[in-house]
């Protein structure tokens, strides 16, 4: 490679580190908001974000990049596959930031706070109709991004420019035909269970486990997967926060959980989905730190890594059956009377629900359908604003059974949307997916897995997880990265056998 590309590329990487540097800064202020920030500092810390998030967009779309790209993509042919993917990766956010009128950024940026605001009163009081008005604007300034990253992404629809935000050359089209195999897949399961004569008691699910108990048995479950909080080198470290989240990178990751005293199983499936994530942003390699390649693939893959420890571990019996002694032993009136078989039911029961965040594993993805096939239908123009009500509760009714009482319940139970988060629900159900696949994978090349978890040895999980999907950080697209894991396209008959396979013996069909 000349020294004139060499030399472009490595004023590139400097950026980056800068940028990724400011980014991480601004993150752990974020985490500090939701866990330790004092009330009053509210101002403050809303100043003190916006002046780093404008110097990051300032460095994002300062024209240099343009010209250090292009001196690189000029002279491409020496460079390796990495260093290509980083320029790609590079070129892509330029491009992407640098096409959205600052008018734009700004405008959108005032109406999030304000349509989050009207979203929180709208749903206390059970009313669409407060939230009709924002919610169309927040649609068509989303609408306006769309049709600018359309041209910019080389998408075929609008919709597709903001699916790519989350799941990189992912296109409806594409999760359309997944999700409607799902849908039907999921939709004969829930009947099966629904009409089996087992029902596990889910009472088991309310009985009171004191609070410090809980955070022992999550000491316990982070000690399992190997997420270290505690030792001289811990990279991680567990807090308390309403809702549960992750964030960080390499050597700084941190993931919170609730407690509530009658809702055991939140707070250790809360640590363990938490986990997951936290594991797989410690395990991408360290050589590609500061670098767009060292990054996580897509939110889809991120919950996929978050589901195989929750769900796939944590609600699997051999887990159960390995850790349900131990937490005994921490509190031996809180599980008295009860068998280990009968809490395995319990963490496994299927019950069609109307909140999505409350959802089991067989009908959480219904949840997301719903709100996929609804956000096509806006950015497609077939549905208005006024129709999201009716057409939310029609589907709730035909896929999950259930009737939509009223708004809270229904259109306005989850904050997304009211931030302009369109095209981000499909990668949860997309989670599921790709957690499957990397399963059926996982099972060949380490059949003895579920005997290691059953002894209390996760390494051999953790160290599949590690090889196959943390140690490729931002290498590839996620399906490119699941073609190149599975071999396979995507399909989703793996998640369905494998939700088969735990429900019939639970369930006894
Ligand atoms: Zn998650």
């Amino acid at each position: 490679m000349t020294d004139k590309a060499k030399e472009a590329y490595s004023a590139l990487m400097a950026r980056s580190k800068e940028m990724f540097v400011i980014g991480s800064a601004g993150g752990i202020l974020h985490w500090d908001m939701e866990t330790k920030m004092p009330p009053a500092a509210q101002a403050m810390r809303g100043e003190q974000l916006s002046a780093l998030e404008l110097i990051v967009h300032k460095k994002l779309t300062d024209p240099e990049n343009d010209a250090l790209l292009m001196i690189c993509e000029g002279d491409i042919d020496p460079f390796d596959q990495i260093e290509r993917r980083n320029l790609h990766l590079l070129r892509k956010s330029y491009d992407e930031s640098s096409k959205i009128p600052d008018k734009l950024v700004t405008e959108t940026a005032l109406h999030q706070s304000k349509c989050n605001m009207v979203w929180k009163k709208a749903k206390a009081a059970k009313d669409f109709g407060m939230f009709r008005d924002d919610l169309g604007k927040m649609i068509e300034l989303r609408k306006q991004a769309a049709d600018i990253l359309m041209d910019v992404k080389g998408t075929r629809t609008p919709y597709d420019a903001l699916l790519d935000q989350f799941e990189p050359n992912m296109t409806a089209e594409r999760i359309d035909e997944v999700f409607k195999e799902m849908r039907e897949g999921l939709i004969k399961l829930m009947d099966k269970v629904l009409s089996s004569d087992t029902k596990p008691d889910l009472s088991v699910l309310e009985r009171k486990v004191p609070v410090d108990v809980q955070r022992r048995v999550s000491s316990d479950a982070m000690a399992f997967i190997g997420y270290d909080t505690t030792s001289p080198e811990a990279g991680g470290r567990l807090d308390e926060t309403e809702h549960p989240f992750t964030t960080g990178s390499f050597d700084d990751v941190r993931i919170t959980t609730h407690y509530y005293e009658d809702r055991f199983f939140s707070s250790l499936f809360s640590v363990m989905h938490e986990g997951g994530h936290a594991l797989y942003d410690q395990g991408i390699p360290r050589e590609w730190m500061y670098q767009p390649v060292g990054t996580p693939c897509s939110y889809g893959i991120h919950e996929s890594q978050s589901r195989f420890v929750e769900n796939i571990v944590g609600r699997s019996p051999e887990f159960l059956n390995y850790a349900l002694p131990r937490f005994r032993k921490f509190s031996p009136r809180s599980f008295k009377g009860l068998k280990n078989k009968d809490i395995i039911a319990a963490a496994n029961a299927v019950n069609p629900s109307k909140i999505r965040v409350e959802a089991d594993e067989v009908t959480y993805a219904l949840h997301v359908i719903v709100r996929f096939e609804i956000e096509k239908d806006i950015f497609a123009g077939k549905v208005s604003v006024d129709e999201l009500p009716q057409l939310w509760n029609q589907k709730y009714s035909d896929y999950l059974g259930v009737k939509i009482e009223n708004d809270a319940e229904g259109v306005l139970q989850d904050t997304h949307w009211s931030g302009g988060a369109f095209g981000y629900f499909p990668s949860y159900a997309l989670g599921n997916i790709y957690s499957g696949m990397f399963l059926d994978k996982m099972q060949k090349d380490v059949p003895q897995w579920r005997k290691g978890v059953r002894g209390g040895d996760f390494a051999p999980v953790l160290q599949w997880l590690r090889t196959n999907v943390h140690s490729k950080g931002d290498l590839y697209d996620p399906a490119d990265l699941i073609k190149a894991v599975t071999g396979k396209e995507i399909t989703v008959a793996p998640f369905l056998k494998y939700l088969e396979r735990k429900m019939s013996k639970i369930y006894g069909f």
